[in-house]
């Protein structure tokens, strides 16, 4: 196929704003898939993604189009995920395709995520074609839209396509504005030594690993023996096919198609996204720029509720490891929880994505404790410790300083809650960057250390804005802040999986708010339980549950008073012992409740 007639592009959105549902027009306008396969979003596979309307693996489809100049164009659309934790796989995907249809709700308009992804795509130096859907809406104001698109952007939306990715509207003009306004592939050589992108890879029960990758330079062949440049794995290529989307074999591909291979890989572990694919002899010496492994920034604990469900919960971890390569875990014991995983994940989304995966696919109940980011520790002697589980932190008097990762964050919010987020980012560590106005929403840039941020920053955002405000992030890199570990003594003994690293200055309030909120969520006992909060030996927060109180002499009638007096003395002597051997039945939900902040 020449060069010429290949367009590969991705779609950039927000959530919602109706990239699967465009998708699924273009597979569906083009014939792609026959008309009594067609299933709503065709491209979000999993139950999970549709659920939640995230897509979560980058996905493609190869599409044939005949376009109105008479030619036949292969039109390959790779669908990015579309959230904040990926961004690291959305800009591989990105640098895969040369062009992308930014779409954006014309009732809603620019929103975070719109920005940090159109501005992926300016980065890896796409031409870009506005697209404004959901125009059947009487609320659309495409004219408003295209306006705020040059201002807060700064690209020219004055060709922008008009569409109802919904009822079809305005469908055959995208796929004419692919042909016409978005580039072919940069010229690749066949007979250069073979690059090609590993884009994305996935794992599948019948086929194993499956690979997805762009070809940049040379040819690949069925049969072909390959080498990945950055892990240095060696197999051979047992099939090669292209997405249609089910997966169609062909022979070779040549610079600018994109395609997959199987090639007995064990696991996506083996597979890195960025990586470069090249021949085993005479393959390429340079592999191309950019690359860098995705690294876990979020950790916590997943225990079992039912600790003899600790087996399935390996099993269930194991197989969805399989399939995330980006996802890390460990064995863990805690006194309170017993056995589990401490596992790593891209961002919170991703926590929730495979926390909400076991409990559904595997029917596992889980506890998950508290969202801990890595802290770098600088030890007195020199050493430096990455702390990612506040249960592991070192001796207090041996440590020099403590950095945390902080972040970038924008927010975009209607003019009436800006109030209500600049208080909750104050409140929270930030330091404002930049307030700006994109229309008639503000946008606010905020500095703020990423472990505010784990614990319940999308809620309490979603809540303070009636879900009005959306929102973006990007790692900005470490910086010292006066960093402590928090434990939580229930009964005196310290409850590891509730410990927290908090900042010096809030600590009281945190332990406060802890040691309250335990207070109502533990059942009283037979026994009075002291509910405390501690820095070091220190207590900063205290609260007591008091004892259920049983009673025992309300059997003895009269007055025999040192009877009485024995009998309350044996209470005592009793509920020293409970106290002393008892455990305290803390329940589940007291984990999660307890690490919510109001
Ligand atoms: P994505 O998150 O960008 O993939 O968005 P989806 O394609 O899942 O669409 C989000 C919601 O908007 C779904 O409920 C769609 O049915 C709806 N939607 C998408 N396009 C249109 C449109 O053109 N008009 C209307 N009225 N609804 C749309
Ligand atoms: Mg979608």
């Amino acid at each position: 196929i020449p060069l010429s007639r290949i367009r590969n592009f991705s779609i950039v959105a927000h959530i919602d704003h109706g990239k699967s549902t465009l998708a699924d027009r273009l597979i569906q306008l083009t014939g792609t898939v026959a008309e009594r396969d067609m299933k709503e979003q065709m491209l979000d596979a999993m139950d999970i993604e549709r659920e939640r309307g995230i897509t979560i693996k980058a996905n493609t489809v190869r599409i044939e189009y005949p376009a109105k100049d008479g030619q036949t164009y292969i039109l390959n659309l790779i669908d990015t995920p579309g959230h904040v934790d990926f961004a690291y796989e959305v800009s591989r995907s990105m640098r895969a395709v040369e062009g992308s249809l930014l779409v954006v709700d014309a009732t809603q308009g620019v929103e975070a995520q719109t920005l940090a992804n159109v501005y992926t795509a300016i980065d890896a130096d796409h031409e870009i074609v506005p697209v404004l859907n959901k125009i059947d809406l009487p609320a659309s104001e495409p004219e408003r839209v295209k306006e705020q698109i040059e201002d807060v952007i700064g690209i020219d939306a004055s060709e922008a396509c008009l569409i109802s990715a919904k009822t079809g509207v305005g469908i055959p003009d995208v796929l004419e504005a692919i042909v016409t306004r978005l580039p072919a592939p940069k010229s690749g050589d066949p007979d250069a030594p073979l690059k090609a992108m590993l884009v994305d890879s996935w794992y599948d029960s019948y086929l194993g690993v499956v690979v997805l990758v762009r070809i940049m330079d040379g040819t690949l062949r069925r049969g072909d023996n390959i080498r990945m440049m950055r892990t240095g794995g060696k197999y051979g290529v047992d099939r090669l096919a292209v997405l249609k989307p089910a997966m169609t074999d062909v022979q070779e591909l040549g610079p600018g198609e994109i395609g997959v291979l199987t090639a007995s890989i064990k696991q996506v572990r083996d597979t890195r996204v960025g990586d470069t694919i090249t021949h085993e002899k005479k393959g390429a010496t340079e592999p191309l720029p950019g690359f860098k492994p995705s690294v876990p920034v979020v950790f916590c604990g997943l225990f079992p509720v039912d600790s003899s469900e600790f087996e399935d919960l390996r099993d269930a971890i194991e197989k969805l490891a399989l399939n995330d390569a980006s996802f890390t875990f460990e064995m863990e014991t805690s006194a309170a929880l017993g056995f589990g995983f401490r596992c790593g994940f891209l961002g919170l989304l991703h926590l929730e994505v495979v926390r909400d995966r076991i409990e559904r696919e595997y029917d596992i109940e889980l506890i998950t404790t508290a969202p801990s980011v890595i802290y770098h520790v600088f030890m007195k002697d020199g050493e430096k410790i990455d702390l990612h589980n506040p249960a592991d932190m070192p001796d207090p008097s041996k440590i020099d300083h403590i950095e945390e990762p902080r972040i970038k964050a924008t927010i975009l919010v209607p003019d009436e809650y800006l109030g209500d987020v600049l208080k909750l980012c104050q409140d929270r560590r930030g330091i404002q960057l930049d307030l700006t106005y994109a229309g008639a929403r503000a946008m606010v840039v905020y500095d703020l250390p990423l472990n505010e941020v784990v614990f319940d920053f999308y809620d309490r955002l979603k809540s303070v804005t009636k879900g009005y405000a959306s929102f973006d992030y990007q790692l900005q890199g470490y910086r010292e802040d006066n960093l402590v570990k928090m434990q939580i003594l229930v009964n005196d003994e310290p409850v590891d999986a509730l410990s927290m690293m908090v900042h010096r200055d809030r600590a009281e309030m945190r332990g406060r708010a802890m040691c309250e909120k335990l207070k109502d969520l533990i059942p009283r006992h037979m026994f009075k339980i002291p509910i405390q909060a501690a820095i070091g030996g220190k207590v900063i927060a205290r609260e007591t549950l008091s004892a259920l109180r049983k009673d025992v002499t309300a059997k003895c009638y009269g007055g025999d008073a040192t009877r009485k007096k024995k009998l309350l003395e044996k209470q005592k002597a009793g509920k020293k012992k409970m106290r002393q051997f008892g455990k305290v039945d803390i329940p589940q939900e007291a984990f999660i409740s307890a690490l919510k902040m109001d």
